[in-house]
């Protein structure tokens, strides 16, 4: 079967309650990386291209919540869900019925970490059954246990599967296996397009594509999400007439002062471009061009916020930020102190990841002149891997 100018659909079931999750939020609202774990899905569905409509299946008393998490998102109208997933996703499926499908995807809300190509082999999949699964072999030898926790049996795994969502279906098929279905509790849609006499394919699932059950699978899909990636920033200003100079957003009392165009909080500077170059974002430069009169005199910690909004914006978040200043004078090791808690202010982290040195340059080149002041920074960030 040809898929081109097939339609499809796909509902994203978020309606259950999740008493395994032990917390008071159901598990699709927790925050996973900055953002709602529901949201997550809706965004790879709703930015992939053979994608048509996104129907989120919601528990009515959390309608609020769900607005607020996914404002900005093209998505259809959420329906409430019912008493069971099963009688949820046949609500979904009357709701996408009046402009039908020709395929709909089905795919549980508590798997954040479905990809663009997941999705594609899904959809490829329905060109040669009515049904598509995701699904990975089964690793660990599986044993059957009686209520004593001793083993009665040994499983043979030949054959064993763990099914995932995206499941994929014909939509007229798993319709009409729905509405057959109705009132029994089936584990999943496959096994209601099965119990109809459909047929299911298996395509390659995802490791990454894990269901969160508890909070601790929660920091297991961080940890999948997210990727380390550092960036370092450098950065020389000039001496100039003046009593005193800005180092991390701390006025330090001195015989000079830096020439700059903005406060010319050399550090500062050198922490804003190790976190722009992070994330891939250029540097201050472009940010805030010097010719540009709106930043003469700006205090520097405008910079270094405005690197941090961009990595917001990027579900990203600022592991640790090391800072080097280097210069004969003045001396840093009395600001120390003062100047680790105003960058962490600054950037909205807890002191503990802010680190700031010092060092001379015995008295060679153009500190070691004091001619001026030069800082160097790294920064370690965690942001989503397809940031
Ligand atoms: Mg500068």
């Amino acid at each position: 079967m040809s898929l081109i100018g097939h339609t499809c659909d796909v509902i994203v079931v978020a309606a259950g309650r999740g008493q395994r999750f032990g917390s008071h939020n159901p598990k699709q609202y927790a925050h996973l990386a900055g953002k709602p774990v529901l949201r997550w899905s809706l965004e790879a569905f709703a930015g992939h291209p053979r994608i048509r409509r996104v129907l989120p299946v919601i528990h009515p008393d959390d309608r609020d919540e769900f607005l607020a998490g996914n404002s900005g998102l093209t998505l259809m109208d959420p329906v409430s869900g019912g008493t069971t997933r099963q009688e949820s996703v046949l609500r979904g499926l009357d709701a996408l019925s009046a402009d039908a499908p020709n395929f709909v995807l089905i795919h549980d809300a508590a798997r954040p970490g479905v990809s663009s190509a997941l999705i594609d082999r899904v959809i490829d999949g329905l060109g040669q059954a009515p049904g598509v699964v995701p699904a990975l072999p089964v690793a660990d030898t599986l044993k059957r246990v009686d209520a004593q926790a001793r083993i009665s049996d040994t499983i043979p795994r030949t054959n064993l599967v763990r099914a995932q969502t995206p499941q994929g279906f014909h939509f007229e098929k798993i319709l009409s296996a729905h509405r057959a279905a109705k009132g029994l509790e089936l584990t999943d849609d496959a096994a209601v397009l099965e119990r109809a006499g459909g047929m299911v394919l298996t395509v390659p699932g995802a490791e990454r594509n894990l269901k969160i059950t508890t909070p601790d699978d929660l920091a297991r899909m961080e940890h999948e999400l997210l990727e380390t990636r550092i960036g370092q920033g450098f950065d020389v200003h000039r001496f100039t007439s003046g009593d005193h100079v800005m180092l991390c957003g701390v006025r330090v009392p001195h015989t000079h002062a830096l020439l700059g165009h903005s406060d010319a909080d050399v550090a500062l500077h050198a922490a804003t471009d190790a976190i722009l170059g992070a994330i891939g974002e250029g540097d201050i430069g472009v940010h805030f061009p010097p010719s540009n009169a709106a930043y003469r005199n700006a205090p520097s910690e405008k910079f270094l916020a405005h690197a941090m909004t961009l990595l917001g914006q990027r579900s990203g978040v600022l592991v640790h930020l090391d800072l080097t200043i280097i210069c004969e004078s003045p001396k840093v090791g009395l600001h120390r102190e003062a100047m680790v808690a105003s960058v962490a202010r600054i950037a909205g982290v807890v002191p503990s990841r802010i680190s700031v040195k010092a060092t001379t340059t015995e008295g060679l080149g153009f500190t070691g002149r004091s001619e001026g002041i030069a800082a160097q920074a790294v920064a370690t960030v965690r942001v989503p891997t397809n940031a």
